[in-house]
């Protein structure tokens, strides 16, 4: 008989948010994966459980891995989590889950924790949808193109860089687009505050531990473009490629409809956001 792999979700502050069949779970497994095995030690301590810990983090998922298949292949339940919330969610695990899935053995999820959707579920967004795009940060080059979307689009952000990152949404998206900052989920100082992003940079200059902690932040839909000016952007933009501001801008307001001041206005912020 192999074993199971279970993928545990853990708390993401308030170490009661432990499922009642999380624990039981982490009690009766023959070896728990941590992503660091110190800090899953506590939870762990908590709920007097003595498992055998083994490290599975980001730099060693492959090697520690292996052994884990080894140990579901002879039989082992094996237990994953990671620092806090789901694994695999901006997370380590997904290699060792598609692993298993490789090797026909079995894996069972344990829903629980996630900062994503505790965040989302609080910020009063109603859309149909809502994308998640974990850390910006660390991707190689900013185009902020996940921000232009008619839905509401979840970031994970740490605490050093939430300022520079609320000011470059404010720069993309414009000062009334909406922001959730949901800092400290779950936690003694947690925060939830809904406002446009004109306003964002203040909240979290508001105070001496605005910029402390854990967050997540939600940026409301973008507002959609209606037809006509959409078809007026797209002739300016044509027309910007031959012809300066002022004369594209009117040669586009004759073909499409749209106000002349308009696509003038919109023709001199792509010039300056070229000139960036
Ligand atoms: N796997 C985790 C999950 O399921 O949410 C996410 C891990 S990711 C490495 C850590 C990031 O999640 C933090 O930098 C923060 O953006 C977010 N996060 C985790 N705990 C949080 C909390 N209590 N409050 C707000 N954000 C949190």
């Amino acid at each position: 008989m192999t074993g199971t792999l279970y993928v545990v979700a853990t708390p993401i502050g308030n170490l009661a948010d432990a499922s009642p069949r999380s624990i039981e779970i982490l009690r009766s497994a023959d070896i728990v994966a941590c992503e660091d095995t110190r800090t899953s030690r506590t939870l762990l301590a908590h709920y007097g459980i003595s498992a055998r810990t083994v490290a599975l983090h980001a730099h060693n998922e492959r090697e520690s891995g292996e052994k884990l298949l080894r140990a579901l292949r002879e039989g082992s339940q094996v237990a994953l989590v990671s620092d806090a919330g789901t694994p695999a969610i901006s997370d380590p695990g997904a290699l060792l889950v598609a692993a298993a899935h490789r090797e026909g053995l079995r894996v069972i999820p344990l829903p629980g924790p996630n900062a994503a959707i505790a965040a989302y579920s609080a910020s009063g967004f109603v859309a149909e949808s809502f994308q998640f795009v974990g850390f910006l940060s660390t991707r190689k080059k900013h185009s902020f193109k996940e921000l232009d979307v008619p839905w509401p689009v979840v970031l994970y952000e740490a605490p050093h860089r939430v300022l520079a990152t609320v000011t470059a949404l404010l720069e993309h998206c414009g000062p009334a687009r909406e922001l959730v900052i949901a800092r400290e989920i779950s936690k003694k100082f947690e925060e939830i505050a809904r406002m446009t992003l004109a306003a964002a940079p203040a909240w979290l200059a508001a105070g001496p531990h605005r910029q402390d902690g854990e967050f997540v932040l939600i940026v409301g839909p973008r507002a959609e473009v209606p037809a006509e000016l959409a078809e007026g952007e797209r002739v300016l933009e044509i027309l910007l490629q031959t012809l300066p501001a002022s004369t594209a801008a009117r040669l586009a307001a004759k073909i499409t409809g749209v106000p002349r001041k308009e696509l003038y206005a919109s023709a001199l912020a792509r010039d300056r956001q070229g000139a960036k």
